[in-house]
């Protein structure tokens, strides 16, 4: 074996590959954007991170932003930063990002210290196994801190009054203390003795006039992270890549953005990509990698290369990658490799991504993802990457309404997504969508939706789309509500005063006591008597069978000083119940029943059904509770 951490170790060494995690707000986008000095956070949607990107970060670009002296060697040829998501709806597409990291940048704002975020992030790094680097941002709102462009932290300290150092220790004994309760033990990096076992903390501020400690975290990344993971940093032949996004370029066509994590890629190399229509197998025509220190993903002039060697982001250009899956390898066959194994490999890695467990859930969105074909009635989901088509059905899993998903795809909506969706127009109208994000919409495809009443969604963040489509079918539910008005029954049981009974038959009118329950206009209302008895001989020992009675509907409720109302939860109303039916003989108080026979709401399976659909919101413990008891009495299933 190769001898490892040895200063005499001669092996190349790829760039590290980093990612930034966090709570929101705490500065992820922003110190992304000191450390490779671009302006991304303003121009995002929504300010969140929707993608990830790439960005290469030179060495000498490195050497030049932290005043290393030339002598200082560095072992690796530069930084790879891959830009995380950092809103809570990611955590899948963190995950994806995590699992490809070296190295992680834990950002935790100073004066709030670990938040839900960060302590989920903690989580996924350990259950990931993955290194990092807490970076306590926003050290520039300590009160009186005196700006410092760029300094080292240490540098920068000196320059502040006593108060603003005080503060910083006690904010910064706060933050350690808070790591400790989640089970890591950090310390400021200068004091680190023990940097194997103690994470380090890097004070920084990312506020653009400021970049505190932005070279000590580029320092501690390129010289302390190859020192610790010098075996996984070796440069090695075989080729490790995962696909980041798939795009459809005018006048490149599409390509693929990856990650190049180990060996090299070359133009003319034979590769493998994974498609839910099977393995596609294609020749790389172009390499292409944006300017130094420019994201992968922000257009501008693009290098050409006939080879890329990890870690690297880089653009892909090959016939063929149309229905490339992000968030899957692309394989790279070797001269001499069977490519039927190689295919059938690929395949079978692939339904591994994608529905690989998160050990911390039971069932996790990428496994929803695979399994969603077969749930038969839900909407059809359309993404430009496995990572966002997570984020979407985590999404509406945890919306307030549950929205089940039938079907999905990758890639522009096209006629034939928009036929599969009319499919629910039949089965319920309100799957017959389709949520399209950051994807193109062909022009067929929307005539066609259209023509048949597919409504397609759009929207620039996946809140936003997630909302909009709750939106509209809160307004069909609202809609079919009005329409189900009149089957909608609510419990209740009254009593009648004996003394206060004003016309004993059709309408019948009297005042009740609500014992249970809620009393509406248009309530059908029976009554329950025991069935005689009829050989009154033998005692009876069971309960004896009940019959019901139907008395008609509530046609008014009226209070004690004569106002009329619609509904009322307790004490005692005057009601009139009007039959509903002209051919079945009429009750009559006295007759047929008397004071001693409750007064029911009259429930059925439907009116049961109709409830639990679109009156959930009315309908309190209690009132689900009546309804069981009810449902009891009138033996419905
Ligand atoms: P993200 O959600 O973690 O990506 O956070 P952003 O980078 O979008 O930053 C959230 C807010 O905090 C923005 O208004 C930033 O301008 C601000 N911010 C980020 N870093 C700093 C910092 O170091 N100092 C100060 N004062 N503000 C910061």
């Amino acid at each position: 074996a190769a001898s490892s951490n040895g200063s005499g170790d001669e092996r190349e060494l790829r760039a590290p590959i980093c990612c930034i995690l966090g709570h929101v707000d705490a500065g992820k986008t922003k110190l992304l954007d000191c450390i490779r000095g671009t302006r991304v956070q303003e121009g995002e949607a929504g300010g969140i991170t929707q993608h990830i990107g790439a960005t290469y970060l030179p060495v000498e670009n490195i050497r030049e932003r932290t005043s290393l002296k030339s002598e200082v060697t560095i072992k690796v040829p530069g930084l790879l930063v891959i830009d995380t998501p950092g809103h809570e709806s990611f955590s899948k597409m963190r995950s994806r990002g995590v699992s490809l990291c070296d190295i992680a940048l834990v950002v935790v704002d100073i004066t709030r210290g670990l938040e839900k975020q960060t302590i989920e992030s903690l989580h996924l790094l350990k259950r990931h196994n993955v290194r990092f680097i807490v970076a306590m941002n926003k050290v520039d709102r300590l009160y009186g801190w005196k700006s410092c462009p760029n300094t080292p932290i240490l540098e920068a300290l000196k320059n502040q009054s006593d108060d603003v150092r005080s503060e910083y220790k006690w904010r910064l004994t706060e933050v350690i203390t808070q790591f400790k309760e989640n089970g890591f033990n950090t310390a400021p990096y200068y004091k680190n003795k023990k940097m194997k076992r103690v994470f380090n903390i890097v004070p920084t501020s990312a506020k653009s006039d400021s970049g505190e400690g932005v070279p000590d975290l580029l320092m501690l990344l390129v010289r302390w992270v190859p020192e610790i993971m010098i075996d996984k940093l070796a440069f090695n032949n075989s080729v490790e890549c995962t696909i980041l996004e798939v795009n459809g370029d005018k006048d490149l066509g599409t390509t693929i953005d990856v990650v190049l994590i180990n060996g090299a890629l070359h133009q003319g190399d034979q590769v493998i990509v994974c498609t839910k229509q099977g393995p596609v197998t294609t020749i790389i025509r172009d390499l292409l990698t944006p300017q130094p220190m420019k994201e992968l993903k922000a257009k501008g002039v693009y290098k050409h290369h006939k080879e890329v060697r990890a870690a690297h982001g880089v653009k892909i250009v090959a016939p063929g990658l149309q229905h490339a899956m992000a968030g899957t390898s692309l394989i790279a066959v070797k001269p001499g490799d069977d490519l039927r194994q190689a295919e059938t490999a690929a395949m079978q890695e692939m339904i591994l991504t994608i529905s690989a467990a998160d050990e911390n859930k039971n069932r996790t969105a990428a496994e929803e993802v695979s399994r969603v074909k077969s749930c038969k009635e839900g909407l059809y989901v359309q993404a430009s990457s496995i990572g966002t088509l997570e984020a979407i059905i985590d999404h509406l899993k945890s919306s307030n309404v549950d929205i089940p998903v039938s079907d999905w795809n990758l890639g522009p909506v096209n006629k034939q997504d928009v036929m599969k969706a009319t499919a629910m127009l039949n089965r319920k109208e309100e799957y017959a969508a389709i949520l399209a994000f950051d994807v193109k919409v062909m022009h067929e495809a929307s005539v066609l939706a259209a023509e048949s009443g597919v409504r397609i969604f759009m929207a620039d963040t996946v809140y936003k789309l997630v909302d909009s489509y709750a939106e509209h079918i809160n307004g069909l539910k609202e809609a079919k509500k009005m329409q189900c008005a009149a089957e909608a029954v609510f419990p209740c049981t009254l009593k009648i005063l004996p003394n206060r009974v004003y016309h004993n038959k059709d309408p019948i009118v009297c005042d009740v006591e609500i014992l249970e329950g809620v009393l509406k206009v248009g309530t059908p209302i029976c009554v329950s008597v025991p069935s005689k008895d009829r050989s009154e001989s033998i005692p009876s020992k069971g309960r004896s069978e009940n019959i019901i009675h139907s008395l008609g509907r509530i046609s008014s409720i009226k209070t004690s000083n004569g106002n009329q109302i619609l509904s009322a939860r307790n004490g005692v109303v005057s009601i009139k119940i009007m039959g509903d039916n002209p051919h079945e003989k009429s009750r009559s108080f006295g007759r047929h029943f008397d004071a001693n026979n409750e007064l029911l709401s009259q429930i059925s399976r439907k009116s049961i059904d109709v409830l639990k659909e679109y009156y959930r919101d009315e309908m309190t413990d209690e009132n689900w509770q009546l309804i069981r008891r009810l449902k009891k009495q009138f033996k419905i299933a």
